[in-house]
């Protein structure tokens, strides 16, 4: 196993008496949390610092970066990330950096084992890439994902409301996402997730400048799949978990 960080990790700063704080700093009331966004690791085209620079100026207070992997280059994404991450703790005021992916176009029978590795790796936050109407993603993927227990599967598309309930159950947040193309689906999660009770998140899934919204671009993508004010500052506030936690 390739792990070049040392364990365990603050990302918060590089003072860590905070870790034992019973009340932790980060303000989740108007920042901006992301879960879903790519560097150059993978098929975005900013390196992490660019990128973090950038969701700062958005206000942003909490960001995931969650390149796309499969068995190729997990370790090499999640590592890199992590060492990111924890060198730059405290550098950007009120934003936190956590080590992600998005397990990505992997046959559905792998991505259980792929979740598993992810974690072991040092991803905070494992995505699953779902099944997305504007990509041939394998069927099953959904399903896949929720069984495995990631924590996001981004843009599901077309969900079955059995998933939506398994996922409910299982505690795997539906991502809302603020892509072109994967966006399409939006209303149709939303919709199913209030249904079965399932938790929602969202994600920018942002590759590039122009990408990364604000919190209010963020809370109007949520109100246009269908979710209230207060709805959408819910899952804001699902977002900011990962950081508060
Ligand atoms: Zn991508
Ligand atoms: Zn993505």
């Amino acid at each position: 196993m390739l792990v070049a960080v040392s364990l365990p990790v603050c990302y918060k700063g590089r003072d860590r008496s905070h870790c034992e704080a019973t009340e932790m700093a980060t303000n989740t009331e108007g920042a901006m949390f992301d879960l879903h966004t790519h560097t150059t690791f993978s098929d975005g085209v900013l390196v992490p610092g660019e990128l973090a620079r950038r969701c700062q100026v958005q206000g942003c207070g909490g960001l995931v970066i969650s390149d796309h992997v499969d068995p190729s280059n997990l370790e090499f994404c999640i590592v890199s990330l992590a060492r990111f991450a924890e060198a730059v703790a405290g550098a950007y005021g009120e934003m936190t950096v956590l080590p992600g992916c998005e397990i990505t176009h992997v046959p559905p029978v792998l991505i259980g084992d792929m979740v598993d590795q992810a974690r072991e790796a040092g991803a905070e936050v494992v995505l699953v890439h779902g099944e997305t109407v504007v990509e041939p993603v394998a069927p099953g993927a959904n399903r896949a994902a929720i069984e495995a227990g990631c924590d996001v599967l981004a843009h599901p598309g077309l969900i079955d409301p059995e998933d939506v309930a398994l996922a409910a159950e299982r505690g795997v947040l539906l991502e809302i996402s603020g892509r072109k193309g994967h966006s399409l689906t939006n209303g149709h999660v939303a919709r199913l997730a209030l249904e079965h009770g399932a938790r929602l998140s969202f994600g920018s899934d942002g590759h590039a400048p122009g990408d990364y919204p604000t919190r209010e671009t963020a809370e109007t993508v949520l109100r246009a799949a269908g979710l209230t004010t207060e709805q959408a500052a819910q899952v804001m506030a699902n977002n900011a978990g990962f950081f508060t936690g």
